[in-house]
């Protein structure tokens, strides 16, 4: 799973590999401001929502401030409001925590990240002279004006591609040698610590001439825990799916996703092609769960529980192909798990494979309600249905 870190977290790191950032104050109540004060004294402040969310400033979650006063307007305002951004979803983030720091002066806005390039296999660049809260429009509009360099893995960024990537991006000739070093750190960085992403934007030029990072994004795979331990202290569960740290709990492979038809598949390839035939008859999955090739009775129960707590689900379409895994041994599952967390939505099973026969004589035989499918359409074509039906 991508895992996202919040900006003063970000930055905090910024700053262990050298890179040009302000530091600040994390604060998670009013109470707090006053010690933030003392701590940096001097205005104007900038207060920055800590959310795993870019768009933050578009949104409403950052605002300058000139005057203490205004510190702790701004602050009230942003702690506690829920910031809807394109980033975040319709139903939004709550702010939970706050960063106020020293805002800065400058004169440009620039854009630099690094990513994986996938079908290169090796990290790239991603930069633009034209950066700030705008470059969604940017690389949307007019991509030619954001430039790529690739990273040999092995040997970073070579210096003359770190000076060559500061001239393209027309900044000052007598700061390459500064410019040259942060591009060079920032790979150094995503290098290191097995990064999936870094971006900085804006990156800028200060009033002094000198370069900066305003803003700081890091990402992760949660993967990499083994090489990384560090890892497990950056994550913060408040920002993360509950119902997917559950799942990860049972070993099951959970996503939420936006729609209202609850899914239980076994094995993620089945669990995709689950999704696409919903969405193909007009409805929308809730989730991607994949219960796994040796599911157990208590693995299908939990899930049904995951589930079901998501009270956004109006029918649930379970879609098994049973291979190792033996359907009358998932329709006993489905069975009790239903009776235990006494299931009322409308339930759609499609079972096929090994042991169908005696699955279909367990369920049918049992006080389940349920409909039977016998193909994937029809499946998926009966739980749309259903949850419309229930919708209404
Ligand atoms: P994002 O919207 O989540 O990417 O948050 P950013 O940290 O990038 O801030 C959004 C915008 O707020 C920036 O593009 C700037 O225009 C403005 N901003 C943020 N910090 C400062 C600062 O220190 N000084 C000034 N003048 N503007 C700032
Ligand atoms: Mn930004």
């Amino acid at each position: 799973m991508l895992v996202k870190l919040h900006e003063y977290q970000a930055k905090e790191i910024f700053a262990k590999y050298g890179l040009p950032v302000t530091p600040g104050v994390v604060v998670k109540h009013l109470s707090e401001v006053d010690e933030a004060l003392k701590k940096f004294p001097t205005g104007p402040w900038v207060v920055k929502a800590q959310i795993h969310a870019g768009g933050r400033g578009k949104a409403g979650g950052v605002k300058l401030a000139k005057t203490e006063a205004e510190v702790s307007q701004k602050a009230s305002d942003i702690l506690g409001m829920t910031l809807v951004s394109p980033q975040t979803g319709p139903q939004g983030k709550l702010v939970k925590k706050i960063f106020i720091t020293p805002a800065a002066d400058y004169t440009k806005e620039l854009y630099v990240s690094v990513v994986l390039d996938r079908a290169r296999q090796c990290p790239v660049i991603l930069a633009s002279s034209e950066g700030g809260t705008e470059i969604e429009e940017l690389a949307a509009h007019k991509p030619q004006a954001i430039q790529k360099m690739y990273v040999d893995p092995l040997l970073g960024l070579q210096p003359y591609q770190a000076r060559q990537l500061h001239l393209n991006l027309g900044l000052a000739r007598d700061k390459i040698n500064q410019g040259a070093k942060l591009f060079q750190d920032l790979v150094k960085m995503f290098l290191e610590l097995d990064l999936s992403m870094v971006e900085v934007n804006p990156l800028v030029v200060l009033k002094t001439g000198d370069i900066h990072c305003l803003d700081a994004k890091l990402a992760f795979e949660d993967n990499g825990l083994a090489r990384h331990k560090e890892y497990a202290e950056w994550r913060d569960p408040d920002e993360e799916d509950a119902r997917e740290l559950e799942a990860a709990g049972h070993g099951l492979s959970y996503i939420s996703l936006d729609g209202n038809i609850g899914c239980l598949v076994n094995g993620a390839g089945l669990a995709m092609a689950t999704a696409d035939a919903i969405q193909h008859f007009g409805g929308s999955p809730a989730n991607f769960l994949d219960v796994g090739g040796s599911a157990t009775t208590k693995a299908v129960t939990q899930a049904f529980k995951i589930i079901l707590s998501d009270s956004r689900v109006k029918a649930i379409l379970v879609n098994i192909f049973g291979g190792i895994m033996k359907c009358d041994v998932i329709a006993q599952g489905i069975i009790d798990a239903a009776k235990e967390v006494g299931l009322s939505l409308p339930l759609v099973i499609r079972l096929e494979g090994t042991n169908v026969e005696q699955g279909k004589k367990l369920l049918s035989s049992s006080t389940l309600h349920y409909q039977f499918a016998s193909s994937m359409d029809s499946a998926a074509k009966t739980v749309v249905a259903a949850a419309k039906e229930v919708a209404k």
